[in-house]
């Protein structure tokens, strides 16, 4: 891979000429006066002096060429609905919003939480945020009143933006009511809240002198010019919260310049998406995917993008492949575990639709194992990219880079550090690089380059605490992933660091354990968590979903194929891994962004209380495994 490791070598090496040339993506109001400050480590102020804005580059800009180009395309197959904007449309509703915004007190750095299902509006509202500089956070809407409560008060926003509801397989989700909830459960509330009704609550109830009705107040502004803030490349932009899978969420801070110019960077060098073309991304706006690869970058790279409410099988297990057919989608974006959800379907689906527009889909969220990473594949037909990234990040960490150099693809392997990452994988006992085929911490060398977050929402001390401290030796941004590079450098991921079991003194990671199991031909998806142990200290415990189901009624068949199960695993890792039981479910608790909740599996593996649950795509996989576990 010669020409892309020489150009991520010279992001390193020459780091200010290299992102002072990738600045030029976008458009600077006041041009910056110098690439970056990193006088007070760890934080690093990417294009300090410079001017720019969110929304300027994403709709403004590209008026002059694009006005009659279609921005955005809507469609939700759960009310049966699709309606697009083209950049001139999106520039209007955008401008309206922010005047409506502006009309109920919000102004300059005034934080406005959005809770809102998959509509266009949402996006208009994170677009008129950036607009007049007030800083957005959007919480994703599967969160329960508790978890949106903790985050109105750490981000005290002026406003609440939400919607009556939502709709989820055909069921209607109420948003709303939860916000009220919320407010009731919080210490510093908004003043204000403004609603989007879209008819799927007929009970709904507005609190006198707190909300507003967007039907009523939107018609005042319709043709309201509302100029660009222009904001010193520093200024928060957004907080998103982590998704809270191994502990607290943090509120993840985001600066103006730095982030817009690596999303403008990605979207060519990584997704190499072009203008005038369409970029499908599967994710919601609630996750950092949806922030940067369903708003911010396909628009600040002048494509279209496509915001989709609706599951992956609903009508049927072809929709999403047909949204490709008939918006000729370029790129694509998705999870794995959407994937592994097709995967259970019939594969007829996917040789239905005209996929040629298509050149690349692209996955993150969770490890990508290597049966799925090769069904997919070969059902597709095209080259499918495992990429990784967090929150924190904003922007991909490890990725092939297919804008720079075509490099070859390695099943189960993100392939490489993505270009301005300094990335490292060390020891845990003395941070010293690991060598090839070691598994070690991945971590990043910083400062960390543009678009990156900046600092935990207002404590600098936490930010420092709870990324850069690992190591005692050294001041690294720590990932809280382990990884493994091989001998021709391609990466991989091996689960979370606080994944790893302890057996009789060997430590094992949970994901490889995983990756074991998933060998066995007939199992769709597994989780493993390790479980108290008296003799061995700790031993890996299974739950699988076999994709086959049919005769696992009778006990002797489950039997069977639970001994297969353990076979496998000690054949790829050894009897020291083979799981104490395997237990056959259908469903694996999942947090609605397709993380496992493994500290909930092992909390009542362990007969412990599973803690907070509100991200659960559905309880009735908590209520098998209890089943399963009370079986055995
Ligand atoms: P919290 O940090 O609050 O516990 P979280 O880590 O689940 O929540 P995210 O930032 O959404 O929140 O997830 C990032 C994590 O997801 C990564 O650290 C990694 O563990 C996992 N991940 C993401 N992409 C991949 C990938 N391609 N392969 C393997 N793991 C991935
Ligand atoms: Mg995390």
């Amino acid at each position: 891979m010669g020409s892309y490791s020489e150009f991520h070598r010279r992001s390193i090496e020459q780091r200010e000429a290299f992102w002072r040339e990738e600045a030029s993506r976008v458009h600077w109001h006041k041009p910056f006066s110098q690439v970056l400050d990193y006088s007070r480590p760890p934080f690093a102020r990417w294009y300090v002096g410079g001017e720019t804005n969110l929304c300027y580059n994403a709709i403004d800009r590209h008026l002059a060429e694009r006005a009659a180009q279609k921005a955005l395309i809507w469609i939700s197959t759960e009310v049966g609905e699709e309606k697009s904007y083209t950049f001139a449309e999106l520039h209007a509703e955008v401008q309206r919003v922010a005047a409506m915004m502006q009309a109920l007190g919000v102004g300059r750095g005034d934080r406005v939480i959005i809770y809102m299902p998959m509509i266009a509006e949402a996006c208009f509202a994170i677009l008129a945020c950036a607009r007049i500089g007030a800083v957005h956070s959007v919480v994703f809407g599967g969160f329960a009143a508790s978890s949106l409560a903790a985050r109105i008060d750490d981000a005290r926003p002026r406003l609440m933006i939400t919607a009556d509801g939502g709709s989820r397989m055909g069921k209607s989700v109420l948003y709303k009511a939860l916000v009220d909830e919320s407010i009731r459960l919080a210490k510093s509330p908004p003043e204000k809240v403004l609603i989007f009704r879209r008819g799927l609550d007929p009970k709904l109830q507005m609190v006198a002198g707190r909300d507003v009705d967007w039907a009523e107040l939107a018609p005042k502004h319709a043709g309201a010019r509302v100029p660009c803030v222009w904001l010193e490349s520093n200024q928060p932009s957004y907080i998103l919260y982590t998704s809270g899978t191994t502990g607290q969420p943090k509120g993840v801070q985001r600066d103006v310049g730095g982030y817009a110019v690596a999303l403008a960077s990605s979207m060519e060098r990584i997704y190499c998406g072009r203008p005038g073309e369409t970029m499908f991304t599967t994710s919601d706006i609630g996750w950092v995917v949806g922030h940067s690869y369903i708003v911010y970058g396909p628009l600040i790279a002048g494509m279209t993008t496509i915001m989709y409410e609706g599951v992956p099988i609903r009508p049927d297990a072809g929709v999403w492949w047909k949204i490709v057919q008939d918006h000729k989608v370029s790129v694509m974006f998705s999870a794995p575990t959407a994937i592994r959800v097709l995967k259970k379907q019939d594969p007829a689906y996917l040789q239905k639709y005209d996929l040629g527009s298509l050149r690349y889909l692209f996955l993150a969220g969770e490890p990508l194992d290597e049966p799925t990473h090769v069904w997919i594949s070969e059902a597709l037909h095209k080259p499918v990219i495992d990429h990784y990234w967090q929150t924190e990040t904003g922007w991909p960490i490890l990725s092939a880079v297919p804008g720079v150099e075509r490099t070859k693809l390695k099943f189960g392997s993100p392939s490489f550090p993505v270009y301005g990452y300094d990335l490292r994988l060390l020891r845990e006992s003395d941070a010293a690089d690991a060598e090839d085929n070691e598994k070690a911490v991945v971590a990043i060398v910083p400062p960390l380059p543009p678009g990156v977050m900046t600092t935990v929402w207002g404590d600098d001390e936490r930010f420092v605490k709870t990324y850069f401290t690992t190591f005692a030796k050294k001041m690294v941004y720590a990932t809280f992933d382990w990884g493994i590079r091989d001998a021709e450098g391609y990466y991989f991921i091996l689960g979370r660091t606080d994944d790893v079991i302890n057996v009789a003194g060997h430590r094992l990671g949970t994901r490889e354990i995983e990756e074991a199991v998933n060998m066995h031909p007939n199992i769709a998806e597994c989780a493993v968590v390790g479980v108290a142990d008296p003799l061995k200290g700790q031993m890996p415990l299974a739950f699988a979903v076999a994709k086959n189901a049919t005769g696992l009624e009778a006990p002797e068949n489950r039997k069977r194929l639970e001994k297969e199960v353990m076979e496998t695993v000690d054949r790829q890792l050894g009897a020291i891994a083979r799981p104490r039981a395997v237990h056959l479910v259908t469903l694996l608790p999942k947090t609605r962004s397709g993380k496992t909740l493994r500290r909930a599996i092992q909390a009542l593996a362990e007969g412990r209380d599973p803690g907070d649950l509100t991200t659960i795509e559905d309880p009735g996989a908590l209520e098998q495994l209890k089943n399963a576990l009370a079986a055995a």
